[in-house]
């Protein structure tokens, strides 16, 4: 298996290629050339396969032998050890639960996934690479919980000075070992800029391997289709046709689920749910892509105005706007409404949900509105304690606060501060 660019699609690269490089040198995505789908027998007997076994089975085409068989189950084994959940909180109406992990965010299982390849690759080789990636909260948690003490791989962290929450920032600066976090006196825009920046520098690459973080990486990506197959796994037995509603920033979780449903995973429909930030929503409607500047909302890890994976959805329907509309819907809703949901979801069902997951279920609830009869799967993309205050406000209660985050809570915060590009490409080049 290859993956080309979606800018070009003439030159192919292997997996670890495609891994280690990110992004095309054309600075397209890149996309597997086929996806086979897997056997029929695969679904029907789905139920009796292990967490592991299903992963394995979906992914191994997508990586083939770049890494041995053995060594990925391994893999597979260390980054699948917590649960996927699905709570039923409603008739006809669930929440499939992703915040089990070590940082309580979805990104937990790409970013660790995306790890232990880069480590695999850099075994045996004496150059080292350097993962570069802003975060607006999650993603720098996520990442570096993923590669801490990973060999061979050095973790730089952007975030934006006085821009996340208290959580998310202790979970990226405390850690130490291979991971630095530098905080920039500026926006997650400025941060995104200066990562831009590093990649396109070639006296800067003639220096050292660059490689990103972001779900634009296929390490990144693809993992992600696990979750719907888990969901699958466990809703099959209500012999309806399901329905998954995914909270949408970046696009990359619901275009990994639409993977699977190419896998041939039986689904009816995709919700995708934004907030405000309603690029994809509008597109939907008009069929005109117009990206924006981007707007802050208290779901914020989705305040996405030029969402990068959605060119792999387009391309997946080769462009073929009503085929597009036939499996997706996209629906957008205001921080007033999220707010109200999270309260009536606690009212109605004591379901404690986060903004994040709000937004999720309020785009099932609008397609099934109009379509009913479908079991509906909504994803609850982090645990509500990341978002404390919010919660808080809304509901008036204070979610207890789980070991995995306790655990940062009284370590030393460091970071590094820094303001312009120039101040990032010195401390990477050690000067
Ligand atoms: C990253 C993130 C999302 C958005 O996922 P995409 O794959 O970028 O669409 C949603 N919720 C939470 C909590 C996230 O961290």
């Amino acid at each position: 298996m290859k993956f080309y660019s979606l800018n070009s699609q003439a030159q192919k690269v292997p997996f670890k290629e495609a891994v280690i490089a990110g992004i095309a040198p054309d600075k397209g995505l890149y996309f597997p050339e086929f996806i086979e789908p897997l056997p029929d027998s695969f679904f029907e007997r789905i139920e009796e396969l292990s967490n592991t076994e299903i992963a394995f089975n979906a992914i191994h085409q997508f990586v083939s032998d770049d890494i041995p068989n053995d060594k990925l189950k391994e893999i597979l084994t260390k980054i699948l050890d917590f649960d996927f959940p699905v709570v039923e909180i409603e008739d006809n109406v669930a929440t499939l639960e992703l915040f089990h992990g070590p940082t309580m965010a979805f990104k937990d299982v790409g970013a660790r996934f995306m790890a232990h390849c880069l480590g695999y690759f850099s075994e045996g080789e004496n150059s080292q690479v350097t993962v570069l990636v802003a975060t607006s909260g999650d993603t720098g948690g996520a990442v570096a919980n993923g590669f801490l003490g990973v060999d061979g791989v050095k973790v730089v962290i952007l975030y934006p000075s006085g821009k996340v929450s208290d959580i998310q920032e202790r979970q990226l600066t405390t850690l130490g070992q291979n991971i630095t976090a530098l905080r920039v006196d500026g926006t997650f825009d400025d941060c995104q800029k200066m990562v831009k920046a590093a990649f396109l520098d070639k006296d800067l690459l003639a220096h050292m391997k660059l490689t990103s973080a972001n779900s634009i990486n296929v390490a990144r990506w693809l993992p992600q289709l696990f979750y719907f197959l888990f969901a699958y796994k466990q809703a099959k037995s209500k012999g309806k046709e399901i329905v998954f509603s995914v909270p949408s920033g970046n696009f990359g979780n619901i275009c990994a689920g639409i993977v699977a449903q190419k896998l041939g995973m039986p689904v009816k429909h995709f919700v995708a749910a934004t907030n405000i930030n309603d690029t994809v929503p509008e597109f939907m409607k008009t069929g005109e892509y117009r990206p924006k500047a981007s707007s802050a909302t208290i779901s914020n890890a989705m305040d996405v105005g030029d969402p990068s994976n959605f060119v792999r959805i387009r391309h997946l329907y080769q462009d073929d706007f009503e085929l597009l509309g036939k499996n997706l819907s996209s629906y957008s809703f205001s921080d007033a409404e999220t707010k109200k949901a999270l309260s009536h979801i606690h009212k109605t069902s004591g379901y404690l949900a986060d903004p994040h997951g709000a937004v999720g279920y309020l785009g099932l609830k609008k397609y099934q509105e109009n379509n009913p009869n479908n079991y509906g799967i909504f994803l609850e993309t982090a645990h509500p304690v990341k978002f404390l205050p919010v919660v808080r406000k809304a509901l008036g209660i204070v979610p207890e606060i789980p070991p995995q985050i306790q655990k940062v809570m009284d370590k030393e915060k460091k970071s590094i501060p820094i303001k312009v590009y120039d101040e990032l490409k010195r401390y990477l080049l050690g000067r």
